[in-house]
C-alpha cells in the first residue's frame, strides 16, 4: 500500500503514521528523517543539505524529490510505504507522480480550535525532547520531565501566533494537494478531531479496501 498521509500542523498524522506503519508492517518516510540521514552520511546530496540547513534556507523542491526517488527505491518500500510530511507543494506531488503510482493520499482533518488545542498545550523536555501535553499526556510532576527530570518548556513553534501561522502556511501551500489529490480520486479523508486510536479506527476499513483492489 502506497499512502501519503495529509494533514495541518497537530491534525495527528505523524502519531498515526507511526501507528499504522507498526501494524501494516510498511516503512514510515518522512522528510525529517531524509535530511538527517543524508546528512549523517554525507552523500554529495547530504552535504547539499547540510548547507541550506545551516544557512535556515528551505529545502528546495529537487532535492526533497531526489531524496524520496532514493528511498522509495530501497527494497523495503516493495510492499508498500507511509509518506508523511511529502509532498508538501502541487509541483512536489507532480514530481512525484511522475515516478510512483499511489494507493491513496489520506487527509486528516480537524477544525483550528482542536489544532490549537493540541499544539499550545504542548511541552518538550530541554533535557532529552520527551514530548508531554497538558492534558492528554501530562508528566507526573508539573514542569518536570518524567524520563530524566529535565524542565519542560513550550518551544516558540508551539506558541498561538506561530501556531496560527502555520496553519496559515499549511493552507496556502499543502491545501491544494487535496483538491490536486480529490482530481485523481486517490482522495480519503479521515476526521482526527478525536483521538489517535479512533481515527485509526476509522482509517483500517478504508485500507481494508485498499488492499483487496490491489
Ligand atoms: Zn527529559
Amino acid at each position: 500500500m502506497k499512502l501519503i498521509f495529509l494533514g495541518a500542523p497537530g491534525a495527528g498524522k505523524g502519531t498515526i503514521a507511526t501507528a499504522v506503519s507498526k501494524e501494516y508492517g510498511i516503512p514510515q518516510v518522512s522528510t525529517g528523517d531524509l535530511f538527517r540521514e543524508a546528512v549523517k552520511n554525507g552523500t554529495e546530496l547530504g552535504q547539499r543539505v547540510k548547507g541550506i540547513m545551516e544557512r535556515g534556507e528551505l529545502v528546495p523542491d529537487e532535492v526533497t524529490v531526489d531524496l524520496v526517488r532514493e528511498r522509495l527505491s530501497r527494497p523495503d518500500t516493495a510492499a508498500g510505504y507511509i509518506l508523511d510530511g511529502f509532498p508538501r507543494t502541487v509541483p512536489q506531488a507532480e514530481a512525484l507522480a511522475g515516478f510512483q503510482r499511489l494507493d491513496a493520499a489520506i487527509n486528516f482533518k480537524c477544525g483550528d480550535e482542536v489544532v490549537i488545542s493540541r499544539l499550545s498545550g504542548r511541552r518538550v523536555c530541554r533535557s532529552c525532547g520527551a514530548i508531554y501535553h497538558v492534558k492528554n499526556i501530562p508528566p507526573r510532576r508539573e514542569g518536570v520531565c518524567d524520563r530524566c527530570g529535565g524542565e519542560l518548556y513550550t518551544r516558540d513553534d508551539d506558541r498561538d501566533e506561530s501556531i496560527r501561522n502555520r496553519l496559515r502556511v499549511y493552507r496556502e501551500q499543502t491545501e491544494p494537494l487535496i483538491s490536486f489529490y480529490r482530481r485523481k480520486s486517490e482522495l480519503r479523508e479521515i476526521d482526527s478531531a478525536q483521538s489517535v486510536e479512533d481515527s485509526i479506527r476509522q482509517l483500517r476499513p478504508v485500507l481494508q479496501a485498499l488492499r483487496k483492489r490491489s
